[in-house]
Protein backbone atom coordinates (compact mmCIF):
# COMPACT_ATOMS: atom_id res chain seq x y z
CA UNK A 1 0.00 0.00 0.00
CA UNK A 2 1.34 3.63 -0.60
CA UNK A 3 1.61 5.93 1.97
CA UNK A 4 1.46 8.37 -0.56
CA UNK A 5 -1.12 11.00 -0.34
CA UNK A 6 -2.05 11.78 -3.91
CA UNK A 7 -4.21 14.20 -5.90
CA UNK A 8 -6.82 12.05 -6.48
CA UNK A 9 -7.25 9.00 -3.63
CA UNK A 10 -9.69 7.16 -5.58
CA UNK A 11 -7.28 6.47 -8.61
CA UNK A 12 -4.18 4.55 -8.59
CA UNK A 13 -2.02 6.28 -11.14
CA UNK A 14 0.99 4.36 -13.16
CA UNK A 15 4.49 4.97 -12.31
CA UNK A 16 6.52 7.39 -14.19
CA UNK A 17 9.75 5.53 -14.54
CA UNK A 18 12.05 7.11 -17.18
CA UNK A 19 12.13 10.33 -19.35
CA UNK A 20 13.44 9.92 -22.96
CA UNK A 21 12.93 13.05 -25.42
CA UNK A 22 9.14 14.14 -25.10
CA UNK A 23 8.46 10.70 -24.04
CA UNK A 24 7.32 9.55 -20.39
CA UNK A 25 7.66 5.92 -20.02
CA UNK A 26 6.05 3.89 -17.22
CA UNK A 27 7.43 0.80 -14.89
CA UNK A 28 5.27 -1.25 -17.43
CA UNK A 29 6.78 0.29 -20.55
CA UNK A 30 4.42 1.37 -21.47
CA UNK A 31 5.65 4.95 -23.70
CA UNK A 32 3.14 8.04 -23.12
CA UNK A 33 3.95 11.31 -25.76
CA UNK A 34 3.74 14.03 -23.23
CA UNK A 35 1.61 16.06 -25.79
CA UNK A 36 1.45 19.05 -22.66
CA UNK A 37 4.79 18.91 -20.76
CA UNK A 38 2.70 17.80 -17.97
CA UNK A 39 1.10 21.15 -17.56
CA UNK A 40 3.14 23.43 -20.12
CA UNK A 41 6.19 22.35 -17.56
CA UNK A 42 8.97 20.43 -19.53
CA UNK A 43 9.87 22.44 -22.40
CA UNK A 44 12.79 20.65 -22.95
CA UNK A 45 11.49 17.01 -22.77
CA UNK A 46 12.92 14.97 -20.19
CA UNK A 47 16.52 13.71 -20.98
CA UNK A 48 17.96 16.93 -21.61
CA UNK A 49 21.84 16.08 -20.82
CA UNK A 50 22.80 20.09 -20.76
CA UNK A 51 20.46 20.55 -17.81
CA UNK A 52 21.08 17.07 -16.16
CA UNK A 53 24.66 18.28 -16.62
CA UNK A 54 24.76 21.55 -14.70
CA UNK A 55 22.55 20.13 -11.82
CA UNK A 56 25.52 16.98 -11.37
CA UNK A 57 28.21 20.12 -11.32
CA UNK A 58 26.10 22.09 -9.51
CA UNK A 59 25.76 19.63 -6.87
CA UNK A 60 29.32 18.45 -6.37
CA UNK A 61 30.30 22.45 -6.27
CA UNK A 62 27.63 24.32 -4.04
CA UNK A 63 23.92 22.56 -3.44
CA UNK A 64 22.38 25.22 -1.56
CA UNK A 65 23.32 28.60 0.81
CA UNK A 66 21.02 30.34 2.26
CA UNK A 67 19.54 33.71 0.91
CA UNK A 68 19.93 35.23 4.70
CA UNK A 69 23.55 35.00 4.26
CA UNK A 70 24.90 34.33 1.06
CA UNK A 71 24.13 34.93 -2.66
CA UNK A 72 25.80 32.00 -5.23
CA UNK A 73 27.26 32.44 -8.92
CA UNK A 74 24.29 30.02 -10.55
CA UNK A 75 21.57 33.36 -8.89
CA UNK A 76 23.76 36.16 -10.14
CA UNK A 77 24.12 34.14 -13.31
CA UNK A 78 20.04 33.44 -13.56
CA UNK A 79 19.02 36.95 -12.60
CA UNK A 80 21.68 38.74 -15.41
CA UNK A 81 20.24 36.33 -18.06
CA UNK A 82 16.65 37.01 -17.22
CA UNK A 83 17.08 40.86 -17.13
CA UNK A 84 19.11 40.70 -20.32
CA UNK A 85 15.50 39.14 -21.94
CA UNK A 86 13.22 41.13 -19.80
CA UNK A 87 10.23 43.13 -20.79
CA UNK A 88 11.42 47.02 -20.77
CA UNK A 89 11.43 48.86 -17.29
CA UNK A 90 11.98 45.04 -15.66
CA UNK A 91 15.39 44.88 -13.56
CA UNK A 92 14.97 42.92 -10.61
CA UNK A 93 14.90 39.12 -10.23
CA UNK A 94 13.12 37.69 -6.97
CA UNK A 95 13.72 33.76 -6.88
CA UNK A 96 11.27 31.47 -5.33
CA UNK A 97 10.47 27.82 -5.61
CA UNK A 98 7.29 27.62 -7.99
CA UNK A 99 4.57 29.59 -9.98
CA UNK A 100 2.43 30.30 -6.73
CA UNK A 101 5.20 31.67 -4.69
CA UNK A 102 6.44 33.85 -7.43
CA UNK A 103 2.83 35.16 -7.19
CA UNK A 104 2.47 35.69 -3.65
CA UNK A 105 5.37 37.37 -4.04
CA UNK A 106 4.12 39.76 -6.16
CA UNK A 107 1.02 40.20 -4.38
CA UNK A 108 3.06 41.38 -1.78
CA UNK A 109 5.55 43.52 -3.22
CA UNK A 110 3.12 45.56 -4.58
CA UNK A 111 0.92 45.98 -1.24
CA UNK A 112 4.84 47.19 0.09
CA UNK A 113 5.29 49.42 -2.81
CA UNK A 114 1.82 51.09 -2.12
CA UNK A 115 3.24 51.41 1.59
CA UNK A 116 6.66 52.74 0.89
CA UNK A 117 5.39 55.31 -1.72
CA UNK A 118 2.88 56.81 0.89
CA UNK A 119 0.10 55.13 0.02
CA UNK A 120 -1.03 52.94 2.45
CA UNK A 121 -4.83 53.23 1.52
CA UNK A 122 -4.18 50.83 -1.02
CA UNK A 123 -5.27 47.41 -0.33
CA UNK A 124 -7.02 46.03 -3.31
CA UNK A 125 -6.30 43.91 -6.25
CA UNK A 126 -8.56 42.95 -9.64
CA UNK A 127 -8.40 40.22 -11.69
CA UNK A 128 -9.96 38.43 -14.15
CA UNK A 129 -13.04 35.68 -14.10
CA UNK A 130 -11.06 33.91 -16.79
CA UNK A 131 -7.76 33.08 -14.56
CA UNK A 132 -5.72 30.85 -12.03
CA UNK A 133 -2.94 32.30 -10.02
CA UNK A 134 -2.05 29.43 -7.88
CA UNK A 135 -3.48 27.53 -4.97
CA UNK A 136 -1.94 29.41 -1.85
CA UNK A 137 -4.42 31.36 -0.25
CA UNK A 138 -3.39 34.81 -1.62
CA UNK A 139 -2.97 33.49 -5.29
CA UNK A 140 -6.42 31.35 -5.17
CA UNK A 141 -7.81 34.61 -3.48
CA UNK A 142 -6.75 36.91 -6.99
CA UNK A 143 -7.79 33.78 -8.99
CA UNK A 144 -11.14 33.43 -10.83
CA UNK A 145 -11.95 29.36 -10.83
CA UNK A 146 -15.25 29.25 -8.78
CA UNK A 147 -14.34 25.67 -8.44
CA UNK A 148 -10.84 25.97 -6.99
CA UNK A 149 -11.93 28.45 -4.96
CA UNK A 150 -15.24 27.93 -3.38
CA UNK A 151 -14.39 25.58 -0.81
CA UNK A 152 -11.66 28.09 0.51
CA UNK A 153 -13.53 31.33 -0.01
CA UNK A 154 -14.38 31.91 3.44
CA UNK A 155 -10.91 32.12 4.50
CA UNK A 156 -9.14 34.14 1.69
CA UNK A 157 -8.45 37.50 0.73
CA UNK A 158 -10.50 37.91 -2.04
CA UNK A 159 -9.89 40.36 -5.34
CA UNK A 160 -12.36 41.47 -7.51
CA UNK A 161 -12.79 39.99 -10.70
CA UNK A 162 -13.78 41.42 -13.63
CA UNK A 163 -14.42 39.95 -17.41
CA UNK A 164 -11.71 38.15 -19.63
CA UNK A 165 -10.86 39.25 -22.83
CA UNK A 166 -12.35 35.73 -24.13
CA UNK A 167 -13.25 36.47 -27.66
CA UNK A 168 -14.61 33.18 -28.95
CA UNK A 169 -17.46 33.75 -26.12
CA UNK A 170 -17.65 37.26 -25.61
CA UNK A 171 -16.85 39.34 -29.05
CA UNK A 172 -20.35 40.09 -30.49
CA UNK A 173 -21.21 39.34 -34.37
CA UNK A 174 -21.15 43.17 -35.50
CA UNK A 175 -18.03 43.67 -33.01
CA UNK A 176 -14.53 44.26 -34.67
CA UNK A 177 -11.93 42.12 -32.24
CA UNK A 178 -10.06 45.70 -31.87
CA UNK A 179 -13.55 47.32 -30.58
CA UNK A 180 -14.17 43.89 -28.45
CA UNK A 181 -10.83 44.21 -27.27
CA UNK A 182 -11.38 47.73 -25.70
CA UNK A 183 -14.99 47.08 -24.64
CA UNK A 184 -13.55 44.34 -21.90
CA UNK A 185 -10.79 46.71 -21.02
CA UNK A 186 -12.76 49.45 -19.97
CA UNK A 187 -14.31 46.96 -17.72
CA UNK A 188 -11.57 47.76 -15.61
CA UNK A 189 -11.70 51.05 -15.42
CA UNK A 190 -15.39 50.87 -14.69
CA UNK A 191 -14.22 48.57 -11.65
CA UNK A 192 -11.79 51.06 -10.85
CA UNK A 193 -14.18 53.64 -10.77
CA UNK A 194 -16.54 51.29 -8.39
CA UNK A 195 -14.16 50.95 -5.83
CA UNK A 196 -12.45 54.22 -5.77
CA UNK A 197 -8.97 54.09 -7.94
CA UNK A 198 -7.09 55.57 -4.94
CA UNK A 199 -7.91 52.22 -2.93
CA UNK A 200 -6.31 50.04 -5.37
CA UNK A 201 -2.80 48.13 -5.48
CA UNK A 202 -2.86 46.46 -8.98
CA UNK A 203 -4.33 44.55 -11.72
CA UNK A 204 -3.46 41.15 -12.43
CA UNK A 205 -3.63 39.06 -15.38
CA UNK A 206 -2.03 36.08 -17.41
CA UNK A 207 -1.12 37.37 -21.09
CA UNK A 208 -2.43 34.16 -22.41
CA UNK A 209 -4.86 32.49 -20.37
CA UNK A 210 -3.98 28.97 -19.35
CA UNK A 211 -5.16 26.72 -16.76
CA UNK A 212 -9.07 28.12 -16.72
CA UNK A 213 -9.86 28.26 -20.30
CA UNK A 214 -6.37 26.65 -22.67
CA UNK A 215 -4.58 29.38 -23.96
CA UNK A 216 -6.81 32.10 -24.76
CA UNK A 217 -4.54 35.39 -25.89
CA UNK A 218 -6.27 38.33 -25.79
CA UNK A 219 -7.52 40.22 -28.84
CA UNK A 220 -4.41 42.89 -30.52
CA UNK A 221 -4.99 45.99 -28.49
CA UNK A 222 -6.51 45.09 -24.99
CA UNK A 223 -3.42 45.16 -23.06
CA UNK A 224 -2.26 48.30 -24.08
CA UNK A 225 -5.50 50.21 -23.61
CA UNK A 226 -5.12 48.00 -19.88
CA UNK A 227 -1.32 49.26 -19.48
CA UNK A 228 -2.89 53.13 -19.93
CA UNK A 229 -5.61 52.31 -17.41
CA UNK A 230 -3.05 51.15 -14.97
CA UNK A 231 -1.08 54.31 -15.58
CA UNK A 232 -3.49 56.60 -15.27
CA UNK A 233 -4.34 55.38 -11.75
CA UNK A 234 -1.15 54.68 -10.25
CA UNK A 235 -1.98 51.26 -10.02
CA UNK A 236 0.41 48.29 -11.10
CA UNK A 237 0.13 45.83 -13.65
CA UNK A 238 1.16 42.17 -12.67
CA UNK A 239 1.41 40.04 -15.12
CA UNK A 240 1.39 36.65 -14.03
CA UNK A 241 3.30 34.49 -17.09
CA UNK A 242 4.04 31.02 -14.98
CA UNK A 243 2.62 28.75 -17.40
CA UNK A 244 2.36 31.03 -20.54
CA UNK A 245 6.02 32.86 -20.12
CA UNK A 246 9.66 30.92 -21.06
CA UNK A 247 9.10 30.72 -25.17
CA UNK A 248 5.65 28.65 -24.37
CA UNK A 249 4.02 31.21 -26.84
CA UNK A 250 6.63 32.01 -28.98
CA UNK A 251 8.43 34.64 -27.54
CA UNK A 252 10.69 34.49 -24.38
CA UNK A 253 7.63 36.34 -22.29
CA UNK A 254 4.37 36.46 -23.92
CA UNK A 255 3.56 39.82 -23.37
CA UNK A 256 6.01 41.01 -25.74
CA UNK A 257 3.52 40.08 -28.62
CA UNK A 258 1.16 42.43 -27.18
CA UNK A 259 3.40 45.50 -27.20
CA UNK A 260 3.68 45.95 -23.25
CA UNK A 261 5.69 45.70 -20.49
CA UNK A 262 4.46 45.12 -16.78
CA UNK A 263 5.51 46.33 -13.53
CA UNK A 264 5.61 43.08 -12.09
CA UNK A 265 5.56 40.01 -13.81
CA UNK A 266 6.09 35.82 -12.09
CA UNK A 267 7.68 33.38 -14.41
CA UNK A 268 8.03 29.56 -13.21
CA UNK A 269 7.28 26.44 -15.07
CA UNK A 270 9.05 26.11 -18.28
CA UNK A 271 11.99 27.90 -16.39
CA UNK A 272 12.59 25.21 -14.46
CA UNK A 273 11.45 22.96 -17.12
CA UNK A 274 10.48 20.25 -14.94
CA UNK A 275 14.12 19.67 -13.81
CA UNK A 276 13.87 21.85 -10.34
CA UNK A 277 11.22 23.32 -8.69
CA UNK A 278 11.71 26.93 -9.41
CA UNK A 279 9.57 30.19 -10.12
CA UNK A 280 10.68 34.19 -10.11
CA UNK A 281 9.25 37.19 -10.07
CA UNK A 282 10.37 40.28 -11.67
CA UNK A 283 10.04 43.94 -10.96
CA UNK A 284 10.92 47.05 -12.46
CA UNK A 285 14.00 49.14 -11.42
CA UNK A 286 10.82 51.88 -10.09
CA UNK A 287 9.34 49.68 -7.62
CA UNK A 288 12.92 47.86 -6.48
CA UNK A 289 13.92 51.48 -6.22
CA UNK A 290 10.97 52.23 -4.03
CA UNK A 291 11.97 49.81 -1.34
CA UNK A 292 15.77 49.87 -1.47
CA UNK A 293 15.52 53.72 -0.94
CA UNK A 294 12.45 53.09 1.43
CA UNK A 295 12.60 50.48 4.40
CA UNK A 296 15.43 49.06 2.30
CA UNK A 297 13.72 45.40 3.21
CA UNK A 298 11.51 43.40 0.84
CA UNK A 299 8.83 41.73 4.07
CA UNK A 300 8.61 38.25 2.90
CA UNK A 301 11.10 34.95 2.14
CA UNK A 302 11.48 31.14 1.80
CA UNK A 303 13.59 29.18 2.49
CA UNK A 304 14.51 27.87 -0.55
CA UNK A 305 14.06 30.63 -2.47
CA UNK A 306 17.31 31.33 -4.43
CA UNK A 307 18.55 27.51 -4.27
CA UNK A 308 21.99 27.32 -6.23
CA UNK A 309 21.06 23.75 -7.70
CA UNK A 310 17.60 25.17 -9.33
CA UNK A 311 19.40 28.05 -10.45
CA UNK A 312 22.01 26.16 -12.06
CA UNK A 313 19.73 24.08 -13.71
CA UNK A 314 16.99 27.28 -14.79
CA UNK A 315 20.12 29.37 -16.33
CA UNK A 316 20.92 26.28 -18.54
CA UNK A 317 17.13 25.60 -19.67
CA UNK A 318 17.45 30.05 -20.19
CA UNK A 319 20.07 29.32 -22.46
CA UNK A 320 19.06 27.02 -24.41
CA UNK A 321 16.05 29.10 -24.64
CA UNK A 322 17.57 32.28 -26.00
CA UNK A 323 21.08 30.92 -27.54
CA UNK A 324 19.98 27.54 -28.40
CA UNK A 325 17.44 28.77 -30.38
CA UNK A 326 14.67 27.03 -28.79
CA UNK A 327 11.81 29.89 -28.34
CA UNK A 328 12.07 30.72 -31.82
CA UNK A 329 11.54 26.82 -32.36
CA UNK A 330 8.54 26.89 -29.90
CA UNK A 331 6.93 29.31 -32.65
CA UNK A 332 7.87 27.25 -36.04
CA UNK A 333 6.72 24.30 -34.36
CA UNK A 334 3.81 26.16 -33.22
CA UNK A 335 2.43 27.05 -36.10
CA UNK A 336 2.63 23.34 -37.42
CA UNK A 337 0.81 22.20 -34.85
CA UNK A 338 -1.99 24.82 -35.23
CA UNK A 339 -2.42 23.73 -38.94
CA UNK A 340 -2.45 20.28 -37.95
CA UNK A 341 -5.21 21.06 -35.32
CA UNK A 342 -7.08 22.89 -37.93
CA UNK A 343 -7.10 20.09 -40.69
CA UNK A 344 -7.97 17.65 -38.46
CA UNK A 345 -10.30 18.93 -35.43
CA UNK A 346 -11.57 22.23 -37.78
CA UNK A 347 -14.67 21.26 -38.76
CA UNK A 348 -15.25 18.96 -36.20
CA UNK A 349 -19.06 19.13 -34.71
CA UNK A 350 -18.04 18.84 -30.87
CA UNK A 351 -14.56 21.30 -31.18
CA UNK A 352 -16.26 25.13 -31.18
CA UNK A 353 -12.84 26.81 -30.86
CA UNK A 354 -8.93 26.27 -31.72
CA UNK A 355 -6.26 29.23 -30.47
CA UNK A 356 -3.27 29.59 -28.90
CA UNK A 357 0.36 31.37 -29.72
CA UNK A 358 3.27 29.35 -29.98
CA UNK A 359 2.98 25.51 -28.65
CA UNK A 360 0.67 27.24 -26.59
CA UNK A 361 -2.51 25.77 -28.01
CA UNK A 362 -6.49 25.39 -26.89
CA UNK A 363 -9.39 23.46 -28.30
CA UNK A 364 -12.89 24.39 -26.42
CA UNK A 365 -15.35 21.16 -26.59
CA UNK A 366 -18.67 22.20 -27.42
CA UNK A 367 -22.08 20.04 -27.45
CA UNK A 368 -22.64 22.40 -30.44
CA UNK A 369 -20.47 24.13 -32.59
CA UNK A 370 -23.12 26.33 -34.15
CA UNK A 371 -24.87 26.88 -30.85
CA UNK A 372 -21.03 26.95 -28.78
CA UNK A 373 -23.36 25.39 -26.06
CA UNK A 374 -21.07 23.81 -23.61
CA UNK A 375 -21.62 20.37 -22.80
CA UNK A 376 -23.32 19.55 -19.59
CA UNK A 377 -21.23 19.58 -16.41
CA UNK A 378 -21.97 15.90 -15.28
CA UNK A 379 -20.66 14.52 -18.57
CA UNK A 380 -17.27 15.17 -17.44
CA UNK A 381 -16.45 15.67 -21.29
CA UNK A 382 -12.59 17.03 -20.89
CA UNK A 383 -11.87 14.91 -18.06
CA UNK A 384 -12.84 11.65 -20.12
CA UNK A 385 -11.16 13.58 -23.10
CA UNK A 386 -7.86 12.98 -21.29
CA UNK A 387 -8.62 9.56 -19.56
CA UNK A 388 -8.79 8.22 -23.79
CA UNK A 389 -5.91 10.27 -24.50
CA UNK A 390 -4.22 8.52 -22.04
CA UNK A 391 -5.22 5.04 -22.22
CA UNK A 392 -3.59 5.74 -25.75
CA UNK A 393 -0.52 6.97 -24.47
CA UNK A 394 -1.17 11.12 -24.98
CA UNK A 395 -1.00 13.09 -22.00
CA UNK A 396 -2.95 16.21 -22.66
CA UNK A 397 -4.21 18.62 -20.12
CA UNK A 398 -7.86 18.76 -19.38
CA UNK A 399 -9.65 21.36 -17.60
CA UNK A 400 -13.43 22.10 -17.18
CA UNK A 401 -14.10 25.87 -16.18
CA UNK A 402 -17.07 28.11 -15.03
CA UNK A 403 -16.65 31.12 -17.16
CA UNK A 404 -19.02 33.92 -16.31
CA UNK A 405 -21.58 30.93 -15.01
CA UNK A 406 -21.00 28.64 -17.39
CA UNK A 407 -19.07 25.15 -17.60
CA UNK A 408 -16.81 25.23 -20.34
CA UNK A 409 -14.49 21.79 -21.71
CA UNK A 410 -10.89 22.95 -22.69
CA UNK A 411 -8.04 20.92 -23.53
CA UNK A 412 -4.46 22.32 -23.61
CA UNK A 413 -1.78 20.90 -25.97
CA UNK A 414 1.54 22.31 -24.99
CA UNK A 415 4.05 19.42 -25.98
CA UNK A 416 7.93 20.46 -25.48
CA UNK A 417 9.58 22.36 -27.82
CA UNK A 418 11.87 20.12 -29.27
CA UNK A 419 8.76 18.42 -30.60
CA UNK A 420 9.24 17.21 -34.24
CA UNK A 421 6.74 17.38 -36.77
CA UNK A 422 6.30 13.71 -36.86
CA UNK A 423 5.69 13.65 -33.40
N1 LIG B 1 -0.04 31.05 -12.28
C1 LIG B 1 -0.43 30.42 -13.40
C2 LIG B 1 -0.81 31.23 -14.59
C3 LIG B 1 -0.47 29.03 -13.44
O1 LIG B 1 -0.88 28.41 -14.55
C4 LIG B 1 -0.08 28.29 -12.30
C5 LIG B 1 -0.11 26.82 -12.30
O2 LIG B 1 -0.73 26.20 -13.11
C6 LIG B 1 0.33 29.00 -11.15
C7 LIG B 1 0.34 30.37 -11.18
C8 LIG B 1 0.77 28.26 -9.93
O3 LIG B 1 1.99 27.66 -10.14
P1 LIG B 1 2.49 26.43 -9.23
O4 LIG B 1 1.58 25.29 -9.55
O5 LIG B 1 3.91 26.20 -9.68
O6 LIG B 1 2.42 26.86 -7.82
Amino acid sequence: MSHIFPRHTKSVLPVAARGDGVYLIDSDGKRYLDGSGGAAVSCLGHSDPDVANAIKRQVDTLAFAHTGFLTSHPAESLADRLIAHAPEGIDRVYLVSGGSEAVEAALKLARQYMIEIGQPQRTRFIARRQSYHGNTLGALGTGGNMWRRAPFDPVMVSASHIAPCYEYRGRQEDETAEAYGLRVADELEAELQRLGPETVIAFLAEPVVGATAGAVPAVPGYFKRVREICDRHGILLILDEVMCGMGRTGTLFACEQDGIAPDIVTIAKGLGAGYQPIGAMLCSARIYGAIEQGSGFFQHGHTYMGHATACAAADTVLRKLTEGGLTDRSARMGEVLADALVSEFGQHPHVGDIRGRGLFRGLELVEHRGTKAPFAPDRQVAARFKKAAFANGLICYPMSGTIDGQMGDHVLIAPPFIISEDQ
